[in-house]
């Protein structure tokens, strides 16, 4: 019988979530600050602890791993925070990675396969940008807005390209993570199977009415886009909630031209972000959303679409069958957030799993899981390396 050890687990997610900790503001480890630093060196000597042979790769990406030949189990996450953010968001996946091998190790249990912890740099992208780390860990391009900031901390492209790991020398990737959402506490669920990260479809939409007097034209003689778009904006948020609960619709920025006290307005410029399992599903809401206004001066285009991310459906499968013989009780899901397994899924089968968020709360200081939720992620996660380590074929 193996079981981790969930006391020395809780007291590291302490120990690492005081680097950079601020009362009231709460853990700030901006990549590649001395905070950072430091933490990482603190996970280093945790992994060395446990038995893993540690590298730091050209970028800053931290890996730990057991000796052996073939494709590695590798579990990661990542070991920046935002400003002012929690100690549990990236670090928890981390640091469960860490006590698996420890707790095999200790019950003298040896892996077929050789077993992998990342700790990622720079998923949060405050400092380069967003999943920077495991971008370059994967080959996934960096985006052209990162290398002014990268070349600001005297990155370059070639230590890039060096940190690039060949998918052919992974089994799978395992992440583990806090649910950042409130669905598993409102539903008194333990684990979250995440069958992959939602897509992401931006539009930069545009209302044209007429600018005019603000004194001299009578109220049935306008054409005031505002009004307008105030009414076109409900709209497409009842049909978003009609459509599935797994959709979501923001609208977090609008201007107003020409934006003066004594003018109607004459244009409105918007954004309408969809977050969905299903680019299709989103396509054709734009697209009734077009249809049903554009007489009245609706027109728009694509800026931003990005595919969602989907999970293996042979490690979905294991995860669940896991929670029932551990009698974990679980809901699959989609995440709404990015991490790190957006770019491990490009080259090698990957898995998502969360567990509870007090209130749906991350990103601050009051980001919050419970002792109980955190040591039952890691036992899950235990046990699926195990059952990973024995199964043979594809996954
Ligand atoms: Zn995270």
């Amino acid at each position: 019988m193996c079981e981790i050890n969930g006391e020395r687990l809780l007291s590291r997610i302490q120990t690492l979530g005081r680097i950079g900790f601020q009362d009231k503001t709460g853990t700030t480890r901006l990549s590649y600050s001395p905070e950072y630093q430091e933490g990482r060196r603190l996970v280093e000597g945790w992994m060395r602890e446990a038995g893993l042979q540690t590298q730091v790769d050209p970028v800053g990406n931290l890996t730990g791993r057991t000796p052996g030949k073939g494709p590695r189990l590798c579990i990661g996450s990542h070991l920046d925070t935002v400003p002012g953010g929690g100690m549990y968001d990236g670090a928890y996946g981390v640091l469960a990675g860490i006590e698996c091998v420890q707790s095999l190790k200790e019950a003298g249990y040896a892996s077929r396969r050789p077993l992998e912890v990342v700790g990622f740099i720079e998923e949060e992208g405050n400092v380069i940008g967003g999943t920077f780390g495991s971008k370059a860990f994967a080959g996934v391009p960096v985006d052209a807005a990162m290398e002014p900031n990268m070349a600001q901390h005297g990155l370059t492209p070639e230590q890039v390209s060096a940190s690039r790991r060949r998918g052919q020398d992974y089994r799978c990737y395992l992440e583990l993570h806090i649910e950042q959402g409130g669905t598993l506490e409102q539903e008194g669920l333990q684990i979250g199977i995440a069958h992959g990260i939602v897509g992401i479809l931006r539009y930069r939409m545009r209302v044209e009415g007429f600018a005019n007097h603000a004194g001299s034209t009578a109220m049935s003689l306008r054409d005031d886009a505002l009004v307008k778009t105030c009414r076109m904006i409900p709209w497409l948020m009842d049909r978003v909630t009609e459509t599935s609960p797994e959709l979501v619709c923001t609208v977090g920025t609008l201007q107003v031209f020409p934006g003066a006290v004594n003018v109607i307005p004459g244009r409105v410029e918007f954004i309408v972000e969809l977050r969905g399992p299903r680019m299709e599903v989103m396509d054709r809401l734009i697209q009734a959303f077009f249809q049903q206004f554009q007489a009245q001066g609706l027109t728009g285009e694509e800026y931003i679409r990005q595919s969602p991310t989907l999970c293996s459906p042979a490690l979905i499968e294991e995860s669940r069958r896991l929670c029932q013989a551990l009698n974990f009780s679980s809901r699959d899901m989609f995440s709404g957030a990015g991490h790190d397994l957006i770019n491990m899924a490009q080259i090698t089968p990957s898995m998502l799993l969360f567990i509870p968020s007090r209130k749906g709360i991350s990103h601050s200081i009051q980001e919050y899981s419970a002792p109980a939720d955190l040591v039952r992620g890691a036992r899950l996660l235990l046990e699926l390396v195990k059952t990973l380590d024995q199964k043979e074929g594809a996954l």
